[in-house]
Protein backbone atom coordinates (compact mmCIF):
# COMPACT_ATOMS: atom_id res chain seq x y z
CA UNK A 1 0.00 0.00 0.00
CA UNK A 2 2.71 2.69 1.13
CA UNK A 3 5.11 1.50 -1.20
CA UNK A 4 2.36 1.85 -3.95
CA UNK A 5 1.63 5.80 -2.97
CA UNK A 6 5.22 6.13 -2.94
CA UNK A 7 5.69 5.02 -6.36
CA UNK A 8 2.84 6.90 -7.56
CA UNK A 9 4.71 10.33 -5.49
CA UNK A 10 7.73 9.65 -7.08
CA UNK A 11 6.37 9.13 -11.19
CA UNK A 12 4.89 12.73 -10.19
CA UNK A 13 8.08 14.29 -9.03
CA UNK A 14 9.61 12.88 -12.06
CA UNK A 15 7.02 14.16 -14.20
CA UNK A 16 7.33 17.72 -12.40
CA UNK A 17 10.43 18.22 -13.01
CA UNK A 18 10.74 17.07 -16.33
CA UNK A 19 8.38 19.88 -16.74
CA UNK A 20 11.30 22.48 -15.66
CA UNK A 21 13.86 21.06 -17.72
CA UNK A 22 15.10 18.44 -15.01
CA UNK A 23 15.25 15.13 -16.47
CA UNK A 24 16.14 12.64 -14.00
CA UNK A 25 15.45 9.67 -15.88
CA UNK A 26 18.54 10.47 -18.47
CA UNK A 27 20.89 7.76 -17.41
CA UNK A 28 23.74 8.78 -19.23
CA UNK A 29 23.71 12.12 -16.78
CA UNK A 30 21.98 10.30 -13.63
CA UNK A 31 22.57 7.04 -13.69
CA UNK A 32 20.02 4.36 -12.49
CA UNK A 33 17.83 5.37 -8.96
CA UNK A 34 15.82 2.89 -7.12
CA UNK A 35 13.07 4.38 -4.28
CA UNK A 36 11.90 2.59 -0.96
CA UNK A 37 10.82 3.11 2.06
CA UNK A 38 13.57 2.64 4.93
CA UNK A 39 13.16 -0.28 7.02
CA UNK A 40 14.52 1.16 9.81
CA UNK A 41 12.64 4.05 11.72
CA UNK A 42 15.20 6.73 10.84
CA UNK A 43 14.71 10.49 12.57
CA UNK A 44 15.74 12.19 9.17
CA UNK A 45 13.44 12.13 6.35
CA UNK A 46 15.51 10.16 3.90
CA UNK A 47 18.74 9.66 2.20
CA UNK A 48 20.50 8.62 -1.36
CA UNK A 49 23.26 5.93 -0.73
CA UNK A 50 25.26 6.40 -3.77
CA UNK A 51 27.25 3.92 -5.66
CA UNK A 52 29.03 3.46 -8.65
CA UNK A 53 31.55 6.62 -9.12
CA UNK A 54 32.45 7.78 -11.85
CA UNK A 55 36.15 8.24 -12.33
CA UNK A 56 36.45 10.87 -14.58
CA UNK A 57 34.40 12.93 -12.09
CA UNK A 58 37.23 12.47 -9.04
CA UNK A 59 38.79 15.42 -7.19
CA UNK A 60 41.01 15.54 -4.64
CA UNK A 61 40.70 17.70 -2.10
CA UNK A 62 43.27 18.82 0.52
CA UNK A 63 42.60 19.44 3.53
CA UNK A 64 45.85 19.97 5.69
CA UNK A 65 48.68 17.27 4.62
CA UNK A 66 45.74 15.19 4.25
CA UNK A 67 44.19 14.51 0.93
CA UNK A 68 40.76 13.21 -0.01
CA UNK A 69 39.15 11.56 -2.80
CA UNK A 70 35.94 12.77 -3.75
CA UNK A 71 33.23 11.86 -6.59
CA UNK A 72 31.27 14.36 -7.75
CA UNK A 73 29.43 12.11 -9.56
CA UNK A 74 27.65 8.35 -9.09
CA UNK A 75 25.90 5.95 -11.47
CA UNK A 76 24.01 3.92 -8.99
CA UNK A 77 21.11 5.83 -6.23
CA UNK A 78 18.99 4.37 -3.90
CA UNK A 79 16.90 6.60 -1.94
CA UNK A 80 14.96 5.64 1.00
CA UNK A 81 12.18 7.38 2.23
CA UNK A 82 11.66 6.61 6.44
CA UNK A 83 8.20 5.39 7.15
CA UNK A 84 7.46 8.52 9.02
CA UNK A 85 7.21 10.83 6.41
CA UNK A 86 5.01 8.48 4.45
CA UNK A 87 1.97 10.14 6.87
CA UNK A 88 2.53 13.19 6.20
CA UNK A 89 0.88 15.60 3.25
CA UNK A 90 1.90 14.02 -0.22
CA UNK A 91 2.94 17.23 -0.91
CA UNK A 92 5.54 16.69 1.75
CA UNK A 93 6.15 13.74 0.91
CA UNK A 94 7.09 14.58 -2.56
CA UNK A 95 9.20 17.59 -1.03
CA UNK A 96 11.25 14.93 0.56
CA UNK A 97 11.52 12.74 -2.91
CA UNK A 98 12.73 15.79 -4.47
CA UNK A 99 14.87 16.65 -1.85
CA UNK A 100 16.43 13.04 -2.09
CA UNK A 101 16.73 13.60 -6.15
CA UNK A 102 18.72 16.18 -6.12
CA UNK A 103 21.13 14.67 -4.63
CA UNK A 104 21.64 11.99 -7.73
CA UNK A 105 22.88 14.86 -9.74
CA UNK A 106 26.26 15.60 -10.49
CA UNK A 107 27.96 17.99 -8.22
CA UNK A 108 25.35 17.72 -5.83
CA UNK A 109 25.65 14.86 -3.17
CA UNK A 110 26.32 17.18 -0.60
CA UNK A 111 24.38 20.09 0.53
CA UNK A 112 26.80 22.56 -0.98
CA UNK A 113 26.19 25.44 -3.23
CA UNK A 114 24.81 23.68 -6.46
CA UNK A 115 22.62 21.23 -4.37
CA UNK A 116 21.16 24.90 -3.09
CA UNK A 117 20.86 26.48 -6.51
CA UNK A 118 18.63 23.68 -7.93
CA UNK A 119 16.94 23.94 -4.74
CA UNK A 120 15.91 27.47 -5.46
CA UNK A 121 15.37 26.70 -8.96
CA UNK A 122 12.64 24.06 -8.32
CA UNK A 123 11.40 25.46 -5.27
CA UNK A 124 10.44 28.99 -7.70
CA UNK A 125 9.35 26.81 -10.16
CA UNK A 126 7.39 24.60 -8.68
CA UNK A 127 6.33 25.89 -5.20
CA UNK A 128 8.31 23.68 -3.22
CA UNK A 129 10.36 24.06 0.06
CA UNK A 130 12.92 22.30 -0.58
CA UNK A 131 15.69 23.02 2.63
CA UNK A 132 18.55 21.67 3.47
CA UNK A 133 17.39 20.72 6.78
CA UNK A 134 13.63 19.67 7.80
CA UNK A 135 10.69 20.96 10.05
CA UNK A 136 9.39 18.43 11.46
CA UNK A 137 7.22 20.10 13.70
CA UNK A 138 5.38 22.62 11.26
CA UNK A 139 5.27 19.36 8.47
CA UNK A 140 3.63 17.60 10.99
CA UNK A 141 1.12 20.31 11.70
CA UNK A 142 0.29 21.36 8.01
CA UNK A 143 -0.60 17.63 7.57
CA UNK A 144 -2.90 17.69 11.19
CA UNK A 145 -0.68 15.35 13.01
CA UNK A 146 -0.03 15.26 16.71
CA UNK A 147 3.54 16.13 17.02
CA UNK A 148 4.94 15.07 20.21
CA UNK A 149 7.93 16.35 21.30
CA UNK A 150 9.93 13.29 22.07
CA UNK A 151 9.71 13.01 17.63
CA UNK A 152 12.13 15.87 17.51
CA UNK A 153 14.69 14.57 20.11
CA UNK A 154 17.32 11.50 20.79
CA UNK A 155 17.31 11.52 24.21
CA UNK A 156 14.68 11.44 27.18
CA UNK A 157 15.99 12.05 30.54
CA UNK A 158 14.07 11.54 33.90
CA UNK A 159 14.46 12.70 37.22
CA UNK A 160 14.58 9.93 39.18
CA UNK A 161 13.32 12.27 42.09
CA UNK A 162 10.39 14.23 40.91
CA UNK A 163 9.75 12.30 38.12
CA UNK A 164 10.29 15.32 35.39
CA UNK A 165 11.09 14.14 31.93
CA UNK A 166 13.60 16.43 29.81
CA UNK A 167 13.76 15.35 26.20
CA UNK A 168 17.34 17.19 24.43
CA UNK A 169 18.67 16.70 21.48
CA UNK A 170 21.93 16.79 22.06
CA UNK A 171 23.27 15.04 25.22
CA UNK A 172 26.25 14.54 26.76
CA UNK A 173 26.06 10.50 28.10
CA UNK A 174 29.22 11.00 30.31
CA UNK A 175 28.23 13.68 32.32
CA UNK A 176 24.73 12.28 33.47
CA UNK A 177 26.50 12.34 36.66
CA UNK A 178 26.87 16.41 36.76
CA UNK A 179 23.86 17.30 35.77
CA UNK A 180 20.63 17.70 38.26
CA UNK A 181 17.57 18.47 37.71
CA UNK A 182 16.26 22.10 37.07
CA UNK A 183 13.06 21.61 39.19
CA UNK A 184 14.20 19.53 42.29
CA UNK A 185 18.15 19.47 42.37
CA UNK A 186 17.52 14.91 42.00
CA UNK A 187 19.59 12.95 40.14
CA UNK A 188 18.54 11.97 36.53
CA UNK A 189 18.54 9.37 34.78
CA UNK A 190 19.01 8.69 30.61
CA UNK A 191 16.09 6.22 29.51
ZN1 LIG B 1 20.11 15.95 1.74
ZN1 LIG C 1 13.38 16.63 39.76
Amino acid sequence: MQEEKLNKLYFECIQELENIGINIQNEKIIGTIDIKISARNNKRYGCCKQENPDKKYKVIQKIGHRKIIKYEKFNTHHIEISKWVMQLNDNIIKNTIIHELIHCIPFCNNHGSEFKKYAKYINKKLGYNITTKGNKEADYLASNLEFKEENNYKYKIICQNCGQIIYRKRFNKNLINSYKCGKCGGKLKLT
